[in-house]
């Protein structure tokens, strides 16, 4: 095979103490087949595959031809499922190296669906194909929406079947994160006691992610802060396009402030707080209004592992941390405010914001009216007809929110711009996801590739063909399942 990838691994996290990883192979699949490449990211991170042919591509992106100086690892990590804590790590996924780009950004690349490892427990290592697609349509989503994400690279076909409650074709999913360190990474080797392997873990965290914070006095409390801020920038991301992650577990929250582990998430239609698509979140846990609470209580779980590092005394340090922890409602309101006052196209702050934005929630609640549509129907697009904008109550409300926005101080145009930035036109409708995983499981992935290329550019105007812009089904009846 002509070998001008342009893989670039330099393998940090392979040279941690051996407690952070196991070092393994991807498990040879039987038969891979390649059914996407992500062209743009490929080009994005400096990488050609454009001299392999569909076979070489797919030993590529399953592991069975696995790039020379290549030293493939299992993470360990441990993590709080539904509230339980349990000893986790990898099961399922191989990180086959960390790719740097010509601008010197790095990635781990990591084969989810490879096989199993010694973090595998009863599982058997491998991925069905509907998740792995899914996984890749919504994160690609969230990439077009501008929210951070981890990305999808490739889906390959294994030509094995996995067993789930049926029998079901394999498939890895090829995916690109600022790094795979979570929350439950801290708390597995917190777990361990071992005070000189948190401080590696630490000091390696600040050199990857968060540089600047290399000569700080505190690292560990400022690590702490600056964790909080992203996972409020990304929690409020996520309320402002209504997406519900679904599975919020300390495990699944990344250290970078990268949205994570697509399983069973997906985006609320008809605007209802309690909203809940995954079948196993039977208390609504990661309901659509509790993110912002669960993301602070992942946090305070975040901070317990920093404990030993932040103050010798540990109730001095128990003390800090908890009022770092206790800033987050405070911290996140005001961004919270301030991404709604941009989703309407207000600037400043006038004190009445909050009860402008809340009357306008409760009445689309008490409507049942669709989240995205309603902020596009403010921005005069044109979307299926809905009688409830003609309703009195929301009438009287726009009166007030002109109002307000003659208070901008600034001109409708720019007004607009902030709007049109902030409200996407299009998001993966439920139905469409569901239609083009359908037909891809049948070998027809333009229905696929169509969602795609419309969320892609989810801020523009686009002439499509096809309900892409309103909910179908009732939520209530639309629901998601574990992406095992
Ligand atoms: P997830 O629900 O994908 O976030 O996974 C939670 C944990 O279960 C992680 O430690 C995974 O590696 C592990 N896991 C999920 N599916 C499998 C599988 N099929 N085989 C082995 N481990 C798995
Ligand atoms: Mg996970």
């Amino acid at each position: 095979m002509k070998n001008n990838i342009n893989w670039n691994f330099d393998n940090t996290y392979f040279k941690l103490p051996e407690s952070f990883r196991e070092i393994i192979k991807p498990v040879k699949v039987k038969n891979p087949s390649l059914i996407l490449l992500n062209k743009s990211l490929a080009k994005y991170l400096d990488l050609d595959f454009s001299n392999l042919n569909q076979s070489e591509l797919s030993a590529v992106f399953t592991g069975n031809k696995l790039p020379k100086d290549c030293n493939s690892i299992a993470q360990a990590y441990a993590g709080h499922q539904f509230g339980h804590f349990t000893m986790l790590g990898d099961g399922r996924a191989v990180l086959i190296g960390e790719h740097t780009t010509k601008s010197n950004k790095k990635y781990d690349i990591q084969f989810k669906g490879s096989g199993k490892t010694a973090f595998s427990r009863n599982g058997d290592g491998r991925a069905a194909l509907g998740p792995m697609l899914r996984e890749y349509i919504i994160s690609e989503a969230m990439n077009g929406l501008k929210i951070p994400t981890t990305r999808s690279l490739a889906v390959v076909k294994t030509g094995e079947e996995v067993i789930r409650e049926t029998s079901l074709p394999g498939a890895i999913l090829t995916r690109v994160a600022s790094s795979h360190i979570r929350v439950g990474t801290f708390q597995y080797i917190a777990a361990r006691k071992k005070k000189d392997e948190l401080k590696v873990l630490l000091d390696y965290v600040i050199n990857r992610h968060y540089p600047n914070l290399k000569n700080s006095q505190n690292k560990a409390i400022e690590l702490l802060n600056i964790v909080l801020e992203k996972q409020i920038d990304l929690v409020v991301d996520w309320m402002r396009v209504g997406f519900i992650h679904g599975v919020m577990n300390t495990d699944n929250m990344s250290i970078s402030g990268e949205t994570i582990d697509y399983g069973p998430c997906a985006f609320m239609d008809i605007y209802d707080p309690k909203t809940v698509f995954s079948s196993i979140d039977q208390t609504g846990r990661y309901a659509y209004c509790n993110q912002p609470v669960i993301t602070k209580w992942n946090l305070a779980r975040f901070a317990e592992c920093l404990v030993p590092l932040i103050n010798k005394d540990q109730d001095k340090a128990v003390q800090f941390a908890t009022e770092i922890i206790n800033s987050f409602e405070k911290k996140y309101e005001k961004k919270w405010l301030n991404m709604m006052r941009n989703k309407l196209g207000l600037f400043g702050t006038e004190e009445k914001d909050k009860f402008l934005i809340l009357d306008l929630l409760t009445w689309m609640h008490h409507k049942k009216v669709d989240y995205t549509n309603t902020f596009c129907h403010l921005m005069n697009e044109k979307i299926k007809e809905d009688k409830n904008y003609e309703d009195k109550d929301f009438i009287n409300w726009k009166k007030r929110w002109e109002d307000r926005s003659s208070k901008n101080n600034s001109t409708l145009k720019k007004s607009t711009e902030l709007m049109r930035n902030n409200n996407p036109l299009f998001i993966p409708r439920n139905h469409k996801v569901e239609e083009a995983l359908e037909a891809a499981e049948q070998n027809d992935l333009k229905p696929f590739n169509k969602i795609l290329e419309i969320l892609e550019k989810p801020y523009n105007e686009q002439e499509v063909n096809g309900d892409y812009q309103s909910p179908s089904m009732s939520d209530k009846e639309y629901k998601t399942f574990c992406g095992t």
